[in-house]
């Protein structure tokens, strides 16, 4: 798919629902499109969703090593559910170790760029290495998440990742509408919700907020003026991560500058256009 027809499919499902979205992407990708799972609640509903419209719908999930444990338990509940397989990536063990080794375990207490190091480790390069196996891939986005998200298409190419095709059928979806669905189905959702929590993310950089602040305050709370984004749905530019990352795989670079960029450095953030914004 290139450029054009992705608008024009952005353009002709704005207004559908994510059932229509989805069903789109499953007839025109089959089994080369699947549902990326953070395993948040958007996540839960758009695989209620797909599993009704085709069971043999593929999803997996990054574990980056340091994810809560009630991650496997909801893995486990959604296998029982829907008898689907949920493929899980990690990250390299060798490159993780290289990075605890120098920078110890609990690196991104230290500074953002040493956060984003570990982010871009733990999740970024085995959400690329997943998606090397994949057309198209489905994910949770909604626009109101975030700053970085407010303008993001139900379709379009991720050049990111080789130009493949991005959906988001939960775009312009609000957190009560998720909810609603969710329990009105009966969905299985992580419990960490029922303690707090607003959005799932790794067990040392994710907690709980108080009821009517923001959703994503929980993540990554102890910076100030960095995006509340890991990279995994836009690039992050800052200047300082990325000669480690390279040394760490021993100089052969690792990020492509194509596409969308969080940039840093200078406390700001913005993205450069009208799409490809995260996540988890
Ligand atoms: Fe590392 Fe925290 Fe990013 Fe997880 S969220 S990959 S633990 S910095």
């Amino acid at each position: 798919m290139d450029e054009l027809e992705a608008g024009e499919a952005a353009v002709d499902l704005d207004d559908k629902e994510p059932q229509e979205v989805l069903a789109w992407a499953l007839e025109k990708f089959g089994q080369s499109v699947a549902i990326c799972s953070s395993l948040q609640a958007e996540s839960c509903v758009l695989i209620d969703m797909a599993w009704q419209i085709d069971p043999a719908v593929r999803v997996f999930t990054i574990d980056t090593g340091r994810m809560p444990a009630e991650n496997h338990e909801l893995i486990g509940r959604l296998r029982a559910r829907y008898g689907i397989e949920i493929e899980v990536f990690r990250p390299e063990a060798a490159t993780v170790d290289k990075m605890v080794a120098k920078h110890g375990k609990d690196l991104f207490y230290k500074d953002v760029n040493l956060r984003l190091l570990c982010c871009q480790v733990r999740k970024v390069l085995p959400l690329r290495r997943a998606l090397m196996n994949y057309g198209a891939w489905i994910t949770g986005l909604r626009r109101d998440q975030w700053a970085t998200r407010s303008n993001i298409r139900k379709v379009e190419i991720d050049h990111d990742h080789g130009g493949i095709v991005k959906l988001a059928p939960l775009a312009d979806w609000t957190e009560d509408e998720v909810w609603d669905y969710l329990r009105v189905n009966n969905v299985p959702y992580h419990t960490l919700y029922d303690k707090g929590y607003k959005s799932i993310g790794c067990g040392p950089c994710t907690r709980a907020v108080a009821p009517g602040e923001d959703p994503r305050s929980g993540r990554w709370w102890w910076e100030s003026g960095a995006p509340k984004e890991c990279g995994m749905h836009c690039a992050i530019e800052t200047g300082g991560f990325e000669h480690e990352l390279a040394a760490l795989l021993n100089g052969h670079g690792a990020n492509s500058r194509n596409g969308h960029v969080v940039h840093t450095s200078n406390g700001s953030q913005h993205t450069n256009g009208n799409s490809n914004h995260a996540h988890k």
